[in-house]
C-alpha cells in the first residue's frame, strides 16, 4: 500500500492462487490484488468494486460460448481508454474472492455498529 504511511496494521483478509485481499486494521484501507492487478481502495469503494463485478459476472457467466481460459471480458476502468481483461475463468475466481470479503467485511461493520 504505497499511497500509505508507515506503521499500518496489515490483516489478510484473503488469499488464494489469484491474489489477496488485505486491510489496515487501523485506517481501513483495502488492497486488493489480483493476478498483475493491484487496487487500494477505502470501504465504499471496495464496494463499488464488489458490484461492478458482480454486473459483469451476471452478464457473463451463463454466456454458452463463452471459453473459459480466453481472456475476452472486457472490464471499465476509471481510466477512460484502460481496461481489464478477464477470462471467464479469472472473472469467476475475482468474483468469488470479492463476495467472500464483501462478506466478512459486513459482518465486521455489524459488529462494529453494536
Ligand atoms: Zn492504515
Amino acid at each position: 500500500m504505497q499511497a500509505h504511511q508507515q506503521g499500518h496494521d496489515i490483516q489478510i483478509l484473503h488469499k488464494d492462487r489469484y491474489g489477496y485481499v488485505v486491510q489496515c486494521r487501523h485506517c481501513k484501507c483495502i488492497q486488493v490484488a489480483f493476478n498483475n492487478i493491484a487496487i487500494d481502495q477505502d470501504r465504499n469503494e471496495f464496494t463499488s468494486l464488489v458490484k461492478v463485478i458482480e454486473s459483469y459476472y451476471r452478464d457473463h457467466h451463463d454466456l454458452p460460448d463463452q471459453c473459459c481460459n480466453f481472456r475476452n471480458i472486457q472490464v471499465e476502468t476509471p481510466f477512460e481508454k484502460m481496461r481489464l481483461v478477464f477470462s471467464l475463468g479469472e472473472l469467476y475466481a475475482f468474483h468469488n474472492m470479492l463476495q467472500k470479503v464483501e462478506l466478512m467485511l459486513q459482518v465486521d461493520d455489524i459488529s462494529r455498529a453494536q
